[in-house]
C-alpha cells in the first residue's frame, strides 16, 4: 500500500503535541470499525495521547470479548453525554472505516459541532466525501485494519504492534476478508498477518471468539432464513432474503444474529449477487454482496442511498418490506438489462 508522503507528514505535525483524539466508526460496528478503532487508539495512547473511541450503535456481542472493547462509547447507549462532551474537546477527529458522515446518523450534529478539530480519514471504502484535513482513503485495501497498521508503521515504527493492537487489527483484517477468502488479497497483507504472528496472538482463538461464539437462536434462525426465505430471481443467479421484526423476536435475536446470513446464498455456484433485507425501527437495512464484476457499490448507490465496496456495499429503505422487495426485483431487472449482473 502507498500511503502518501505529504500525508504521513501532515499527520506526524500534527501528532508531534499530545492532542485530545475522537475516533469515530460507523453505524452497526462491524469488525474491522472495532478493530481498527481500537488499534488506533491503543498506538495514540501509547504514544502520548488522549484517545476516545464513539461509535453511533452497538456493536455485536461476539466482538466484545476484544481487548478494550469495553471502554468504546455507545453513542446511543451513552445517557451521560459522554461522547458529545468528547467530541467538544477534542482536537483531532478520526473517522474510522467510514467514508462519509452520514454513516454516523445522529452522531453527526455532535461532529458538525465541532468546528475546530483538525478532521482525518482512514478507511477502505469506495467514494469517499471531501472536507477532510488529511485523509487516507485506500479502496485498494481489504479491510482499514490494514491501512491502520501501514499507516501506524510509518508513524511510529514497528514496535506499536504490541500483542493487544496485533489482536485488534487481526480482527480487522480476517472480519473484512472474510478470514481471507476474500479479494484484495495482497502479499503485503499476508506479510502483515506474519508480523502480526510474531507478536504471539492467538489465531485460532481469535476466530473462535468471532466465528464460533453465536447463540443458538442464530444458528435456528440461520436455518430458517435459507430454507424458508432466500429467494431467486434471474435463473438462480440473484438471490435475496428477508427478515421482519416479528421473525427476529421469534428467534430471540440480538443484534448482530444476522451478520454474514447474506455471504450463504453467494456458495451456490451459480450465484452472482445476493442480497438481505433486515427491519429495523424505522428502516430497512440492505445488504449486499456479489462476486467478480458485479458492482453492488454502483447498485447500493443508484437504488438503496448507500455504496460501500464493489462486492460489499449497504444501503437503506424507507417504504415496506413488501416495495423494498418489489424496488429490488425492478432494480436488479434494470441493472440485469444494462449488463450489471
Ligand atoms: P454490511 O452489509 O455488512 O452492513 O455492509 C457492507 C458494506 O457496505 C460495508 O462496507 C458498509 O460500510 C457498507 N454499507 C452498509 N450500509 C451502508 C449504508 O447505508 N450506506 C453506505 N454508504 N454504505 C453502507
Ligand atoms: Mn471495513
Amino acid at each position: 500500500m502507498n500511503i502518501s508522503e505529504s500525508s504521513i507528514e501532515s499527520m506526524r505535525r500534527l501528532l508531534s503535541e499530545p492532542r485530545k483524539i475522537v475516533i469515530v466508526s460507523h453505524t452497526n460496528p462491524d469488525g474491522d470499525a472495532i478493530g481498527s478503532s481500537l488499534a488506533l487508539a491503543e498506538i495514540l495512547a501509547e504514544n502520548g495521547h488522549a484517545p476516545t473511541c464513539i461509535v453511533p450503535n452497538r456493536f455485536p456481542y461476539y466482538l466484545d470479548w476484544i481487548p478494550d472493547s469495553d471502554k468504546v462509547i455507545i453513542h446511543r447507549n451513552d445517557t451521560e453525554q459522554r461522547a458529545e462532551r468528547a467530541i467538544a474537546e477534542a482536537e483531532v477527529i478520526i473517522c474510522a472505516d467510514m467514508n462519509m458522515l452520514s454513516r454516523v446518523e445522529t452522531l453527526g450534529e455532535a461532529l458538525a459541532a465541532n468546528t475546530t478539530a483538525r478532521r482525518v480519514l482512514i478507511d477502505h471504502h469506495l467514494n469517499p466525501e471531501d472536507g477532510f484535513d488529511i485523509s487516507f482513503s485506500h479502496p485498494e485495501s481489504s479491510s482499514t485494519a490494514f491501512v491502520v497498521y501501514t499507516l501506524a508503521k510509518q508513524l511510529f515504527g514497528r514496535q506499536v504492534l504490541s500483542r493487544t493492537v496485533a489482536t485488534q487489527l487481526y480482527v480487522g483484517m480476517m472480519t473484512d476478508t472474510g478470514n481471507f477468502a476474500f479479494s484484495n488479497l495482497t502479499p503485503d497483507l499476508f506479510r502483515a498477518v506474519a508480523e502480526l504472528s510474531e507478536t504471539g496472538i492467538d489465531i485460532p482463538q481469535i476466530y473462535n471468539n468471532v466465528y464460533n461464539s453465536f447463540t443458538e437462536g442464530r444458528a435456528r434462525l440461520f436455518g430458517y432464513v435459507i430454507n424458508r426465505k432466500m429467494k431467486m430471481l434471474l435463473k438462480g443467479t440473484v438471490a435475496y432474503m428477508s427478515l421482519t421484526e416479528e421473525e427476529m423476536r421469534r428467534f430471540w435475536f440480538q443484534q448482530g444474529d444476522s451478520e454474514g446470513f447474506v455471504n450463504y446464498p453467494l456458495s451456490i455456484k451459480k450465484m452472482k449477487m445476493s442480497a438481505m433485507f433486515s427491519q429495523q425501527h424505522d428502516f430497512i437495512r440492505v445488504s449486499l454482496r456479489s462476486r467478480g464484476n458485479v458492482d453492488v457499490d454502483t447498485f447500493a448507490r443508484r437504488y438503496f442511498n448507500g455504496g460501500g465496496h464493489r462486492n460489499a456495499a449497504g444501503g437503506k429503505s424507507f417504504v415496506s418490506m413488501e416495495e423494498t422487495i418489489r424496488h429490488y426485483i425492478d432494480a436488479v431487472n434494470e441493472y440485469h438489462a444494462e449488463g450489471g449482473v
